[in-house]
């Protein structure tokens, strides 16, 4: 859903946002200040990382109960991480179900048992670090091309294949994907469609994302996404 958002403006991503229309376009882009890569994205309820990784039995009981097939387990090359759940939200994001089923089946408590709704999740925050290759920010079409490599996706069950159909609708149309798939469920604290100065459209992140990386998974361009998720991080800490 597209919101002209003017009273909202660029307070808390002023630096970005208001970058947008001078770097896009220039080949330079907006670099966050949090480097995605160094912290792993883990499970809803996930306590702080050291407390998770003394805690964590490895039984995997998270992972099997997972309806999206969004946890791993870390394989050897991860050191004394080996055998912990993370999340690769460029394969598959979190989608917040109903009582956080891998939160609930955590025997350990690793997965906090406190945490029992969406809102209460703090696996990251989302970031616009590639606006050069936002489709809404270039102002083109989803193309099936675009959604090519999305639609490999697990598909295992009716759940999975409405993700992989959503996408699917959006093909012909402009992006809207992030914003309109974003399974937080009062979405339009978490992301929404606004406009900048200059009038181009672009997801605008909001203080309720709590990072469950399905805006990563989903946005359409090839390689990286247009929106990363940045692990363990606040909203505060990105934006203000
Ligand atoms: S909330 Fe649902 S989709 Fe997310 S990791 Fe847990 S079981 Fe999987
Ligand atoms: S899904 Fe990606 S390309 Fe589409 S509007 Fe969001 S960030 Fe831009
Ligand atoms: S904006 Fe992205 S990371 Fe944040 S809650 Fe929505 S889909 Fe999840």
């Amino acid at each position: 859903m597209k919101t002209n958002d003017t009273r909202r403006t660029f307070i808390k991503v002023g630096a970005s946002t208001l970058f947008f229309g001078s770097l896009f376009g220039t080949g330079l882009y907006f670099t966050p200040k949090l480097n995605a890569q160094k912290t792993l994205l883990r499970p809803p309820g996930a306590l702080n990382e050291k407390d998770f990784l003394s805690t964590c039995i490895k039984c995997g009981q998270c992972v099997q109960v997972c309806p999206y097939h969004t946890l791993s387990l870390l394989d050897i090359k991860s050191g004394n991480s080996v055998g912990t759940p993370y999340v690769d939200a460029r394969e598959r994001g979190c989608y917040l179900c109903d009582l956080l089923p891998c939160v609930l089946a955590c025997p350990s408590g690793s997965l906090n048992h406190d945490v029992i709704e969406a809102s209460q999740v703090e696996m990251g925050i989302a970031l616009l670090k590639n606006p050069n290759k936002c489709l809404a920010l270039l102002n083109q079409e989803v193309t099936q091309e675009d959604i090519a490599s999305i639609l490999t996706h697990s598909n295992k069950n009716e759940r999975e294949e409405k993700v992989l159909k959503d996408v699917q609708s959006y093909v012909g149309k402009p992006c809207t994907i992030c914003a309109d798939l974003c399974p937080y469920p009062q979405k339009e604290n978490a992301i929404a469609m606004v406009q900048n100065q200059q009038g181009q459209w672009y997801p605008q992140v909001r203080s309720e994302c709590v990072g469950c990386g399905v805006c990563e998974e989903l946005c359409p361009v090839q390689g990286e996404a247009a929106i990363v998720i940045i692990p363990r991080a606040k909203y505060s800490e990105v934006y203000e």
